[in-house]
């Protein structure tokens, strides 16, 4: 059931907003402990099953793999790196696209239309392959044209709008005929990301902090959640989430002056949940950083020498990171988890 930030209305059928124009929330409940929920025949997704609000007759053809979380001391810390990039379309949106999916076919949707040039575009356009779903992407017309290419190769229709981003998006919301899908408002994208905290918590047990890249809020609100319903079957105590943003570009801290050319896809200096990450940082005595294009070029290199062949936005986290070391802000063997969310091996 879906339900309104702002009036309460309730739905059972899946839309991206409510009557009065309020965002809208999953509402689920778990009467049962969290170990009869978890399904241990399956290493994939599917063992996550119980804790999602998809019907089991609808799931989506892709199954997505459990990604790894690699562990690496540095300076008396343990960081955790999760490899959200090694997901099939190479980003972590696999896992709101997994959801939304299934939703869409338990619906009967055939077409849906979005407004993304990046990772969303791409995770959407490879379900849909996969599933006969038709999908619309909108983008700007001056998007790359190996992102043109990709979207084109998995069979998606690419709308090329002359424009501001607005433009695109108001263009992708207008479309007449297919079901609008903005990863920026669909509330079933959150329970897909919020898995990635089910999977660490068995893999590494508790973590004490977690640095997400922030731009719409999609993983950053999905991680919250997954780390809160854990709390709520008392499995573990609430991270403290530090939300990663680009110079000029923050929505939860002081706006810089300067623009970030190469975090492109936290690039949202308005998103629709903000509020809902403030009260999140604050619940859990978090903070908003922000880093600048020279800290993401070290952390890109960084990276590499470690063996994460990352996009740029990716590596946001391990600037953010190594800047709070040098503060001090972590304690000795206190865990930090850094996930990964996007491969540089994407457009090609
Ligand atoms: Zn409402």
């Amino acid at each position: 059931m879906l339900k309104c930030q702002k009036c309460g209305k309730t739905y059972e059928k899946f839309r991206m907003l409510c009557e009065c124009g309020g965002l809208l929330d999953v509402l689920v409940g778990f009467r049962e402990s969290f170990e009869s929920l978890l399904n241990e025949k399956y290493l994939d997704v599917r063992r996550y099953l119980n804790f999602l609000p998809i019907n089991e007759n609808f799931l989506p053809k892709l199954i997505l793999p459990i990604t790894p979380t690699v562990e690496k001391e540095i300076e008396n810390v343990k960081v955790l790196f999760k490899l959200e990039y090694l997901m099939p379309s190479g980003s972590f949106k696999d896992r709101g696209s997994y959801v939304t999916i299934a939703k869409l076919k338990e619906e009967g949707i055939k077409e849906i239309s979005l407004d993304s040039s990046g990772n969303a575009a791409i995770s959407f356009a490879l379900f849909g392959k996969a599933e006969g779903i038709k999908v619309h992407v909108f983008i700007p017309e001056r998007t790359s044209e190996g992102k043109k290419r990709v979207l084109k190769l998995l069979g998606a229709e690419v709308h090329e709008i002359k424009g501001l981003r607005m433009d695109v998006h108001w263009k992708a919301r207008e479309f007449k005929g297919a079901f609008y899908i903005s990863h920026w408002y669909n509330p079933y994208f959150l329970e897909g990301t919020k898995i990635a905290a089910y999977e660490i918590f068995e893999q590494v047990g508790e973590v004490d902090y977690v640095l997400v890249p922030t731009g719409s809020g999609t993983l950053f609100l999905g991680l919250y959640k997954g780390f809160k319903e854990l709390n709520n079957f008392g499995k573990v105590k609430m991270p403290k989430l530090i939300a990663v943003q680009a110079e000029g570009y923050e929505s939860l801290c002081k706006r810089s002056k300067r623009k970030s050319k190469l975090a492109e896809g936290i690039a949202i200096p308005e998103p629709p949940r903000k509020e809902q990450m403030l009260k999140a940082l604050k619940e859990t005595k978090g903070f908003c950083i922000s880093v600048g294009d020279r800290e993401i070029d070290k952390a890109i290199s960084d990276l590499i020498s470690m063996g994460f062949l990352v996009e740029p936005t990716s590596a946001v986290v391990f600037a953010a990171f190594k800047k709070l070391l040098e503060r001090d802000e972590f304690e000795k063997d206190s865990k930090v988890l850094l996930p990964l969310t996007g491969s540089s091996l994407k457009v090609i």
